[in-house]
């Protein structure tokens, strides 16, 4: 855990870090430039997932096999000279011992290519030394992806001291990061809130729309650029459970402003647009209280550790420039519980045995109009609604040496056939393994399944000769982890015995849905499983709706954090049940009504409980859909 007592000393005005927008600097001999601030990035994606554990996001050459467009950006040195030059990266499939180093890639300078191809070694992210270039005072950085199978860069470093060892992590890198990039500053001041909320999944994006309709000051911010979460065209997962039941018909009313009634062909990693993300950041820019920082990670908190949370820090993904939000109240709608670790708040996590990380993917057709295709992208403005037109071209695809070896081994869509069992909800990993600390490995070993399955049915099978990999998210679509505790932690026993509770809050429809490990599937892959089931039958059912107690949203000892979604106050089993997000989104809803009246009392979310929870049952009888405005 990383509380930021130490940021309250750093607050003193120091100057402000003149990044102009890119992570980049030159210092004694050192320029330090971060991969994600290139000024195009190209067909490499911004990976801000695993940035409190490497110190950085990095750019990803997520390409499906197929290298993706160069990226490239224009330096500028202290001196022209010659530099050694080294690349932060991995071989991502090392943890493995897997054969082939699948990521590689090349970097040009001024259109020079260096000799090393980087991502060939190391399980670890490290500088790997990459010879040295001869540069004038300004040159042209270019990433070249060879593979399309996701080579990774993390930063490049450029140095002139021939006796000087670039640090592979920890403080010391964490130490010159900080030094070269102005990161180590008193963040610039971003604000004073009545609420900031952390985490711009249904959670957040409903509590602070539900916030900023009653009249506060909100912040919102989301470390991607669109909002959603799992349900945005990043993760692309349908949304579930029912809204709007009495007695409280209106609870659920921002829910439906949000994600629109299921309809035919609406699911799991469909086409980008039916998650509809412009349709989140319209009616969340439609708020005129509602300030929103999309690509902006909290990663360190000011707080009264244990106690009071102060204010947040959150950091720009691509350029680094960090940003104090200050607020009465917070709510910690990250899913992880990042706020609430940051800043000492009581916690639960399921070490083993919990539900595990998808990234869905899904195969199509090959298309004649294939290089639009190769456009489809997170932009919310330019969703992949274009028709295509399919194509007899065969589709081949590479052996892949370093995938899970699936040339012998079932898996499901194998036997019968079917493109509708791939990529689905249960390619499902890392049941056992760390849910924060672990992801990028679980990620990994999502994608690695993925690709030995599509090279089983393509190389060893003979199957769908016109059919390509079509998508698949490099945001690991996550299911649990840390479970902030409140005044109530919410048991499956609970939703068995329907225990009524006096602050009945949010209607829960869906069933005990745990998951684990599918047997069948099991085999050999003991400890990376793949493929999961889910529970079933009478002991996981319960007569819906059942509402929920409003004391599972705040925190039991931070007394002014709320929290809502995926990591509120329930046990491993109970969260089962509130998970969906329809029902996630009502909790949103709840606290940002909660919040109001904190305002309006000039008090904490336990004294709504106990002092406010009529005039709560009041706002929740009228709801703030945009007609109760
Ligand atoms: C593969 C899969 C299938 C599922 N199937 C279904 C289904 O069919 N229907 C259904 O309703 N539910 C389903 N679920 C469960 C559901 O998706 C989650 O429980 C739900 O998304 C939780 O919502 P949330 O808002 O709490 O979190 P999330 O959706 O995880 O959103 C949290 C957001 O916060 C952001 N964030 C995290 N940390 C920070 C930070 N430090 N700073 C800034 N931003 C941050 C994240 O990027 C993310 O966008 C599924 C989940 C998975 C993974």
């Amino acid at each position: 855990m990383r509380t930021a007592a130490w940021l309250l000393g750093l607050l003193a005005a120091l100057p402000l870090p003149d990044l102009a927008g890119q992570a980049r600097s030159a210092t004694a001999g050192l320029v330090l430039v971060e991969a994600e601030s290139f000024a195009d990035t190209g067909g490499w994606v911004v990976d801000q997932q695993f940035m409190d554990f490497m110190g950085s996001p990095m750019l990803l050459a997520h390409g499906l096999g197929i290298p993706v467009k160069d990226a490239t950006t224009v330096v500028t040195f202290p001196a022209a000279g010659e530099y050694r030059v080294f690349v932060r990266t991995r071989d991502w499939v090392a943890p493995w011992n897997a054969p082939g180093a699948p990521g590689r890639f090349k970097l040009h300078v001024d259109g020079v290519e260096l000799k090393t191809t980087f991502g060939i070694a190391g399980a670890e992210w490290h500088w790997q030394a990459g010879g040295s270039a001869t540069v004038d005072t300004t040159a042209q950085l270019t990433l070249h992806d060879l593979t399309g199978f996701e080579g990774r860069c993390d930063a490049i470093l450029f140095v002139r001291d021939a006796a000087f060892v670039p640090p592979d992590g920890g403080d010391a890198l964490a130490e010159l990061r900080g030094r070269l990039l102005g990161w180590d500053r008193a963040p610039a001041d971003g604000g004073t809130f009545d609420l900031a909320v952390t985490g711009g999944g249904i959670a957040g994006t409903a509590a602070a729309i539900t916030a900023a309709r009653l009249g506060l000051r909100v912040a919102l911010i989301q470390d991607r650029p669109v909002l959603g979460g799992n349900g945005s065209s990043e993760v692309r997962v349908w949304p579930e459970g029912h809204t709007n039941h009495e007695p409280y018909p209106h609870i659920g009313d921002v829910v439906r402003e949000l994600v629109r009634k299921k309809g035919r062909g609406d699911g799991n990693a469909r086409n980008a647009d039916i998650y509809e993300d412009r349709r989140k950041l319209d009616l969340a820019r439609a708020e005129a209280n509602l300030t929103l920082l999309l690509e902006h990670r909290v990663n360190a908190a000011e707080a009264e550790n244990g106690k009071h949370v102060h204010a947040v820090i959150a950091q720009h993904t691509r350029s680094g420039r960090r940003q104090r939000i200050a607020a009465r109240w917070f709510l910690d709608s990250t899913g992880d519980g990042v706020v609430g670790a940051l800043v000492g708040a009581d916690f639960d996590m399921t070490g083993k045995g919990h539900m595990g990380v998808s990234n869905l993917w899904n195969v199509g057709n090959v298309e004649k109009n294939e290089y639009q295709l190769r456009c489809e992208c997170e932009d919310p403005d330019d969703p992949l609604s274009l028709n295509f037109v399919t194509s007899n071209e065969p589709a081949p695809f590479p052996r892949c040496p370093w995938a899970v070896d699936l040339s012998d081994k079932p898996f499901p869509g194998r036997k019968n056939g079917s493109l509708g069992q791939l990529g689905g909800w249960f390619w499902e990993t890392g049941f056992d393994r760390h849910p924060i600390t672990d992801l990028e490995r679980m990620r990994d070993q999502n994608l690695r399944a993925m690709y030995g399955a599509w090279d089983a049915l393509k190389n060893v099978d003979g199957r769908h000769p016109n059919h390509r990999l079509k998508w698949a998210a490099f945001i690991a679509g996550k299911r649990e982890s840390r479970r902030l505790l409140g005044d109530v932690i919410l048991t499956g026993d609970d939703f068995h015995a329907m225990k009524p509770f006096p602050d009945a809050a949010f209607p829960c429809t869906w069933h005990i849905d745990l998951h684990f490990p599918r047997a069948e599937f099991a085999k050999g892959h003991e400890g990376d499983e793949f493929i999961s089931d889910y529970t079933r039958g009478k002991g996981y059912k319960y007569k819906g709706p059942y509402w929920a107690p409003y004391r599972a949203l705040y925190s039991r000892n931070i007394d002014n954090l709320f929290m809502a979604g995926r990591d509120i106050s329930v046990t491993h089993e109970a969260l089962g049940a509130v998970r969906v997000m329809q029902t996630c989104g009502m909790m949103g809803e709840i606290v940002g009504m909660a919040a109001a009246l904190c305002m309006k009392h000039d008090c904490n979310p336990r004294a709504v409980y106990e002092d406010h929870l009529d005039e709560l049952k009041q706002l929740m009888q009228r709801g703030a859909g945009g007609s109760a405005k």
